[in-house]
Order: C-alpha cells, then structure tokens, then sequence
C-alpha cells in the first residue's frame, strides 16, 4: 500500500503516519522523492482497510499497489533510481559499460584485459572467479585467488569490479573484493541467496533467468529490496526459445517493458545473449537505442584459448568499435558513457 502525503505535509505527521503502519504490523519504506513524499506499508496488506490511513493528518491519498512486486515497482517509485557506483551512476544519464572475461584465468590474462577495456573506454570490469558451469569437469573458477587477481586489476585501472556469486557462503569473502555482485541466471530464482545479499549493502546485478518471466525478474529483485539493498541493478541476458541459431534470443522488449514496470537500471548482456562475438555488437547498439541503461560484454585477449564462453568473447580491438559505436548512439539518444574514477596506472603492474 503507497500513502501519498500531501506536498506541505509535516515532517511530524510524517513520523505519525509510519507509527501508525508499524502499528498495523507492517514494514515501513520510506521514500521522499522531489514531487512527493510516499510512505510504503509493506507486508500482508490485503485485510488492512485504506480508511485505516486515508483519515490521518497530512495524507493525500492512499493507494494500493496492484503489482506483485512493491518495491521494485514504478508505481510505487515513480522516479529512476540511480545508482553511485565509483564516480559515475547506472540509471541515469551515463550509460555504463561493463567488460572483461567470462573467467578469471590467470594474472596477466586479467590484467591485460582490464587495461584493454579501460583504454576502450569500459567504466567496470566484469571476471567470474566462481563459475556455474553445465558440466561438473569444466573449469569451476579460480575462487578467492581469482578475487585477489581482480582486486590487482583494479589497482593498476581505477575500475570497479563486477563478479558473480553463487552461493551465500561465498559472500563475506566476496563483499571484501568486490564493488558488484553479480546474481547470475541460473541462481535467480535462489531465494536464501537473494536473502543473504539484501541484507548485504554491496550492489548487486541481478541476472534474469534463462526461462524466467520478467515478473519472475521483478519479484527476485523484491527479495533483495525488501532486505534493504536498495542497490539493485536488472540485467537482459537472453532467454532460452525454439531458436537454435544463436545461444539464447535477446529479449529486446524486456528493455522498454522493465523500464515501464520499474525504477530500477536495467542492463544488457549482448553476449550471453547471443553467444557469438559476430552479433554482440549490434545487440549492443540495438539495446542503448531501446533504452539500456549499461552493458556487461565478454572480452577476452585471445578467445580461442578462453577456458569458458570463448566463442561470445570479443577482442579487444572488437570491443574497442563497439564502445565507440555504443557512444554515439548513446549520444543520440542524450546520454553518455559513464568513467571511472579511479586512478589509472598502468605502468609497472609486470
Ligand atoms: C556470466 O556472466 O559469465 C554468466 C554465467 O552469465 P549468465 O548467468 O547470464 O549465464
Ligand atoms: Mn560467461
């Protein structure tokens, strides 16, 4: 249920409204936005009569939220959220371009792609440490040793790091290393994991699942924003179909769908959306013209030798075109690429 506070409500009938909904039994969230200050009641809602809230002093109206998902949704959250990641935002005006290696493999391995895609103009980078892999004999990560290479990329290029985790027992070592945590596909529907991270304050990119709906995307990111982790970011990574021509089938719809239904960022993943390099670039540009607010694209130094996913990776000099092509676009569309902030010294890292 949303209570809409009139504009010159005060801050005291403010406090007087959120005791009133915890003495009801349920959550309070509290989002005070330009136009309007919105007081959430969050929790079994459906028995509560609005009357319950519609008298008191300095409500406007009182509203209830038809979509399953509450917090996640724009009805409730009328304006894009937008999240700080290192000195530049997801959400906003820049569009930020995730890039990097599906795995982490060695230490120059990452540290030359890391230089490759800052130089391209990437704002983070992206290397599984602990991979979901089909078979139990491919390559599983490189685990804490991985993070440890990251965090080394990071010193020598400024940029954030996004990694994917898969369990929650990972995630007290991860949070130490990582600026991202990545929620991959097959683990989007893991609840106690979407639990633990909620509790967390670390962002998260919240990968759709390969066969889930876009309100099943929606009520994942719930879990995490009813833990408060307000830092959730959606990520279009394509959804499995008929088609055999491709790995998966870009949804491009989700694009323009979840920035209707949802405050949230919402990102594209051209790569393991259509699991070859040659298409990667133009699902790139298709989805900044749709509206993405990023990217996270697979880059790898050599992909015929890539221990995972080397077949969607792209070189370096690829990315590179891609980047400046997303850019203009990107323009068109009045945005920008977002930067990094963090200092770049390249020099020395051999
Ligand atoms: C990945 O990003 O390497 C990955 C495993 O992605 P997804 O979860 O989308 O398959
Ligand atoms: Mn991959």
């Amino acid at each position: 249920m949303m209570i809409i506070m009139k504009a010159n409500a005060t801050p005291q009938q403010v406090e007087a409204v959120i005791a009133q909904v915890k003495s009801a039994g349920l959550n309070v969230h509290l989002s005070q936005g330009v136009e309007a200050t919105i007081i959430g009641a969050i929790g079994e809602t459906h028995n509560i009569p609005a009357e319950r809230f519609e008298g008191l002093e300095g409500v406007d109206t009182v509203q209830r939220i038809t979509q399953p998902y509450k917090l996640a949704s724009r009805q409730f959250h009328p304006e894009n959220t937008i999240l700080p990641i290192d000195g530049f935002t997801v959400g906003g005006d820049e569009i930020a371009i995730i890039a990097g290696p599906c795995s982490v493999e060695s230490r120059s391995q990452i540290i030359e792609t890391a230089i490759a895609v800052k130089e391209a103009g990437a704002s983070a980078l992206r290397g599984g440490v602990f991979k979901p892999r089909t078979s139990p004999y491919s390559f599983q990560g490189l685990g804490e040793d991985g993070l440890e290479l990251l965090a080394e990329a990071r010193e020598v290029t400024g940029l954030p790091i996004v990694v994917e985790i898969m369990s929650q027992v990972q995630l007290d070592v991860m949070v130490k290393y990582v600026d991202v945590l990545q929620v991959g596909a097959r683990n989007m529907q893991n609840f106690n994991l979407l639990r633990v991270i909620g509790e967390s304050r670390t962002a998260v990119l919240l990968k759709r699942g390969l066969s889930a709906t876009i309100e099943e995307l929606l009520m994942s990111a719930e879990y995490i924003l009813a833990g408060g982790n307000q830092r959730v970011m959606l990520c279009e990574r394509g959804i499995r179909t008929f088609e055999t021509a491709t790995r998966n089938t870009t949804d491009i719809n989700a694009i323009p769908v979840l920035k209707n239904l949802t405050h949230l960022p919402v990102i594209l993943d051209p790569s393991h959306s259509t699991g070859l390099a040659d298409y990667v670039p133009a699902i790139a540009r298709a989805a900044v013209a749709a509206g993405a607010d990023g990217l996270i694209v697979e880059v790898h130094p050599d992909p015929a030798k890539a221990v995972s996913d080397g077949k969607q990776s792209l070189r370096p000099e690829k990315f590179a075109e891609m980047v400046k092509q997303v850019g203009q676009i990107a323009q068109i569309m009045g945005r920008r690429l977002a930067v990094a902030q963090g200092e770049y010294t390249k020099q020395g890292w051999a």
